[in-house]
Order: structure tokens, then sequence, then C-alpha cells
């Protein structure tokens, strides 16, 4: 196809434009960078003169942007800590930034290659590298300062690999759709070792029938190695598959996760979404296919029921429960005045509230129930209980580490951070600045739809592991079905927990 030569000026003029928005939005981005680091910097200072110590001064000023912008704390942390490197280390970077002739990306490029550049070769390269960057795509930039680096000081380089593994990391989190994003840093050496077993493990223990691709196996094999078995099992169906395994495969390690599913769906009499702790709502298949691998404890819905024989006549009122593969014990449910005048919440009490809340109840925060502290609401008062705020299911909050010491500040009036505790489990956050948000409780009750979802054959939608048998057959499965049969008597369910704890 040719255009006409109108056409041709036509888009050369879109394509200036284009340039000119960028170019602005690039401005902007910087100045955006640039209050964020200044908001920072306030809170920090402000925190300091209350006495906050240095490490954590300032660090709920990424919580105070999240809820002002609706993004998340974690983008928050990285524009500040590139605000802090571009005031004190890369000016000519600022610069260009500031005035739109790079854009964000560009900068992350250049900040993450001089990381971990000493001064001296920082005020040599700095200059050369922001001037480069605005030719050059962020890959390029990343490139080439490297090899700039290299060429100044050959011999540093063997101390900045040191630096630069010093930084060495894995992190796994949430993603879409019930999926997770692995993110890491590995030494040159440990990343070539995990991609050749990988790669070794897909080839090898696979035979040319598994319908996964490589990149899928890839990423089985990446679970296989971190579960125990350390072997793929190839999905070909086929008995007389060459790759079957020759010896036995041991079986994969039960990890620590918490699913809340209906007993229903895991019976798999209802398709009801489930909900895994740490990553929201999971479809029903998915929860059984957790189950499967999983040691199950049952922590009922509604902590009574079975008591009365009301709710045993309406069973799927009662049906919702963790299951903890890790095996955690639990004491004696029930709670006595006694308990709520002791500071450490019993264990059943503490997976009941982790049940209830699911994530830190900060908003925004990712942080399954699980990795959270305890946190009671009303302060306990270790001088003298009886005053201070009980240890009750209503009273206590999960609260990740940095959010735990956020309010924390909070009562001792170190943030000017107000949280508020509302019933039915809303909590009220409400900046230095004014600004107010509520998080709800996304624990399994809350996220259990009350319909019943029929249960679908997803026609089409190839299963990740073949599907054998739902559940084994034995002690489980006579517990779940008390819980959804009518006709079971509260006696009944006492009877099936006391022989549980009793085991
Ligand atoms: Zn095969
Ligand atoms: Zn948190």
């Amino acid at each position: 196809m040719t255009g006409s030569a109108d056409d041709v000026l036509f888009a050369t003029e879109v394509v200036e434009e284009l340039r000119a928005v960028h170019s602005e939005i690039a401005a902007l981005q910087a100045k955006e960078v640039e209050l964020m680091t200044l908001l920072y910097q306030v809170r920090r200072a402000e925190q300091l003169d209350l006495g906050v110590g240095e490490l954590y001064a300032g660090e709920d000023a990424a919580t105070e942007i999240g809820i002002a912008l609706k993004v998340s704390q974690r983008s928050a942390d990285g524009l500040i800590g590139l605000g802090l490197g571009l005031e004190h280390r890369y000016p000519h970077t600022r610069e260009a930034f500031a005035a739109g002739r790079i854009d964000l990306s560009q900068v992350r490029a250049i900040s993450d290659t001089l990381t971990n550049a000493p001064e001296d070769m920082l005020a040599e390269l700095e200059p050369r590298l922001a001037d480069y960057a605005e030719k050059a795509e962020p890959q390029r930039i990343r490139r080439t300062g490297r090899r700039w680096m290299l060429e100044a000081d050959p011999e540093g380089q063997a101390l900045r690999r040191k630096e630069a593994e010093a930084e060495r990391f894995v992190s796994v989190r949430a993603a879409d759709n019930g999926t997770a994003e692995l993110e890491g840093v590995l030494t040159a050496h440990g990343g070539r070792t995990l991609y050749e077993r990988l790669r070794e493990m897909a080839v090898t223990e696979c035979c040319g029938s598994d319908p996964r691709t490589m990149n899928q196996r890839r990423a089985d094999a990446l679970v296989a190695l971190a579960d125990g078995s350390g072997r793929l099992i190839c999905q070909c169906g086929k008995a007389d598959c060459p790759r079957l395994p020759t010896e036995p495969v041991p079986a994969p390690r039960k990890t620590l996760v918490q699913v809340g599913v209906s007993a229903e769906t895991l019976a798999g009499l209802q398709d009801n979404p489930a909900l895994l702790s740490g990553f929201g709502a999971i479809d029903a298949d998915l929860a059984r296919q957790l189950a499967r691998l999983a040691k199950i404890e049952l922590i009922p819905e509604n902590p009574t029921a079975g008591m009365t024989s009301e709710s045993a006549g309406k069973p799927s009122e009662s049906a919702g429960e963790i299951f903890e593969s890790a095996g955690r014990t639990s004491d004696a449910p029930g709670q006595s005045s006694t308990a709520e005048r002791i500071y450490r919440p019993s264990a059943r009490l503490t997976a009941r509230v982790r049940a209830l809340d699911g994530t830190c109840r900060a908003p925004g925060c990712q942080v399954p129930a699980a990795d959270t502290d305890l946190d009671h609401q009303d302060r306990f008062d270790h001088h003298n209980p009886d005053t201070g705020g009980p240890t009750t299911e209503s009273n206590l909050g999960a609260r990740c580490r940095r959010h735990h010491r956020l309010k924390t500040l909070a009562d001792n009036g170190a943030n000017r951070w107000q949280i508020t505790h509302h019933p039915d489990r809303v909590v009220e956050w409400r900046t230095p600045s004014g600004d107010s948000t509520t998080t709800t409780p996304e624990g399994t009750p809350f996220l259990f739809p009350s319909v019943p979802v029929p249960p679908v054959t997803a026609a089409g939608v190839p299963d990740v592991q073949p599907t054998g048998s739902l559940l084994d057959p034995g002690p489980l499965v006579n517990e779940l079905m008390d819980l959804v049969q009518a006709y079971c008597t509260p006696s009944q369910r006492r009877a099936h927990r006391r022989a549980r704890h009793n085991m």
C-alpha cells in the first residue's frame, strides 16, 4: 500500500506529536517522583523528631501515597527509592528526566546499571550515560552502561560483582487469575545452574507427547525441585511412556497454604469459588487440586457451628473451612474470659483471626495473613489486662511487620495516622494528610458467595494435573460428609471433632 503525499505528511505530524506527548509525560513523571520523594523526606523528618528509629522513619509515606493515588505501596516504594537516587547520585539523569528528554524506563535503566558504581566512577559515567540514554532504549542503556563500567575499572569489576551479588533475592507474589509471579536476582553461576537444570528436566523427563510447552515444563520443573519430588512426570497419559520414572519419586512435600473452601465444593458437589490466602479468590478446581496435596485441618466458618440444632439443620451455612497443609495443631475451641486477659492468643483464635482477615489489613497490602502478626486493635495493657483491649476475635487483626509498626507508631502518636476499628472488622485508615480509606476483611467467610454455584465441566480447558480420585477416603471424607449432610446431629459432629483431636 502506498500513501499519498498528504498521508505521508500527516503521519509525520502524528509521530512529531507523539514525541511531544511522550516527552510531556516523562516530565510529569519526573515531577511525580520528585513529589513522592519530598513527601517521604517530610514524613521522615517529622518522625525522626518524634524519636522513630533511622531504619523505619518515613517508611509509611509509601502507604500514604498508595492510599492517595490508589497505587500499590510497592510501586510507591520503588519510585521513592529512585527519587532519592536521582537527588543524591544521578544529577544529570535527574535534569534530563525533568526536561522530558528521557522517560521513566530509561531513568530506571541508568539507575539500575549504576547502582553499585563507586562515587568517582559515577562522576565520570553518569553524565555520559544520561546523554547516551537520550538516543537509546532501556536495554541498550543497560548493556552499554555495563561495558563502560568494565572498561573504566576492570579490577573493580570483581568488587562490583560481589556487591551486585549481595543484592540477590527471590520473591514470589500473587498475580492475576490464581497465578504467582516469580522474580529474582541470582549469581550468574546460580542462574546458569538453575536454567540448565530446568531445561534438562523439561527435555529429558517428558516424552514428545507431553502436551505442555517447554515454557510450561520449565515452570513445573522449578516447582518439582522445590517440592522435593525433583522429577517432572510426563503428562502424555500413556502407560508405556518411555520417560516414566524408573525409580520411585518422593512424594511432594506439603507447603504451608491456607485455603478457604466450602465442604460442598471440596467434595465436588458445587463449584463455589474458594479463597487462597494472600492470592484472593481461586476457582473450585484449583482448590481441589491443592486439597489433594494437603494435610487438612478443618476450621468451621462459624465457631459455634455444630453446637446448636439450628445450625445442624442448615449445613451450607456452617460449611466454610480452612485447610492448612502444614498441620498446625489447634488447642481446644472456646475462649474463656481468662484467655481474653492473656496477651498471646491461643492457636485456635490465631487461626480463626487469620482466616477472617485473609491478608494484612492495611490498604493494598498483600501479605498473606499466615505471615502476619496478630495485633491488638485496642492496645493490650500488660500491667492491667482488665482495663486494656482484650485478646478476642474482634479485637485482633492481622498486620504485616511494616503495618504493625505503622499502627504502633499511630498508637504512640508518632506518625499522625488514625486507625479506627468499626463493627464487622471494617478498618479505617486516615493518613496524616487527611486521606482516608477503609479495608474490609478478605478472609474465607467474607468472600464466599451465599448462592451455590452448580458444578461445571470446563470443556477444552486441560487440567494441569491428571485428575485422580478427589480425596482419599478416610476420616476426612467422613468429616466432610458430616458437614454437608443435613441429618448429621450436633452431637455427632462433636464426637467426630473429639475423635480427631484425640488422634
Ligand atoms: Zn510421555
Ligand atoms: Zn501490611
